[in-house]
């Protein structure tokens, strides 16, 4: 998707953190923008300071309830046309050991991070591939590639969501289609989501994250991750044995004890 300007873009959980930014810089670019949140505050805070940029609209989705993303897909699609580039952004993370999770924050996890982008990419993917053009970012994270205490199930979220994303790329250049799919996977964000956490590996600024996103998006790429240095995770792991790993990334660079103080956004 080379050029942002008069595209409509959506971007899910787009009343915070990177998706509020990526927003922002959807409308500097001549872009018209659509968010899709949960949360009514973020909501009509983003619009009111977002609307001064350019034509931004904002709906009020629960995007884990499929007949919720259906019924407002189908008012997107009236009210605005076709979308042109689709950014599932929205994401939790409960963030304890597994054994202190109970059936709702799996649930609530696994359909917000997992299951959702798919719902959501489901409305909207067939319109794109009637006008064979478009764009879907998906939103992962390094938590997708590298596994880590206190956040097992929001891991298999990403690791699910990157099998998913990257599977649909090629199915899209398979059927010849001019959609193009970029998966991203971010280290921690100074947004909030993951207040408390502690890292040797400097936590990443989210205006910068949020730029290097559409950026990606532009140049149609298809892995961003950051730092750059996360890709060799899924190297290391092939190449060495998993306890000298294990030894390097949880010992040496601290990575398995980042959430030991994790507190997270108080809901
Ligand atoms: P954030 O908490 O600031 O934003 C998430 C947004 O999603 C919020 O506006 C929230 O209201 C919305 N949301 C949550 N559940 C929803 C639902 N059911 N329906 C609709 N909207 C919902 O977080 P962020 O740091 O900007 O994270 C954005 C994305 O980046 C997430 O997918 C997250 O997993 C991913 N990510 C974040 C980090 C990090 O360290 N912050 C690192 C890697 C990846």
């Amino acid at each position: 998707m080379k050029e942002l300007k008069d595209k409509t873009v959506l971007i899910t959980g787009g009343g915070s953190g990177i998706g509020k930014l990526m927003g922002e810089l959807i409308l500097r670019k001549g872009g018209q923008l659509i968010i899709w949140d949960i949360n009514e505050v973020n909501i009509e805070q983003s619009l009111a300071e977002l609307s001064i940029l350019g034509e931004a609209s904002a709906y009020k989705v629960d995007v884990s309830n499929p007949a919720e993303v259906k019924e407002k897909a189908s008012l997107v699609l009236q009210e605005h046309g076709v979308i042109d580039v689709l950014i599932n952004n929205a994401g939790i993370i409960v963030g304890k050991y597994f054994h202190e999770h109970n059936t709702s924050d799996i649930q609530r996890t696994m359909n917000i991070n997992t299951a959702a982008p798919m719902y959501v990419t489901a409305e909207f993917l067939p319109g794109m591939m009637a006008q064979n053009s478009g764009h879907i970012c998906n939103i992962a994270s390094s938590a997708g590639l590298v596994s880590n205490p206190k956040m097992s199930v929001y891991a298999a979220s990403k690791w699910a969501m990157i099998g998913w994303s990257d599977s649909l790329r090629l199915e899209m250049e398979q059927l010849d289609k001019n959609i193009g799919i970029t998966t991203v996977n971010p280290f921690y964000i100074d947004t909030g989501m993951f207040a408390g956490v502690r890292s040797k590996v400097p936590i990443l600024k989210p205006e910068k994250v949020a730029r290097k996103i559409i950026k990606a998006i532009e140049q149609d790429r298809i892995f961003l991750t950051m730092p750059w240095s996360m890709h060799l995770v899924r190297l290391g792991q092939g190449l060495f044995p998993i306890r000298f790993f294990d030894w390097f990334v949880g010992k040496v660079l601290g990575m398995y004890s980042t959430m030991d103080h994790f507190k997270g956004r108080k809901e």
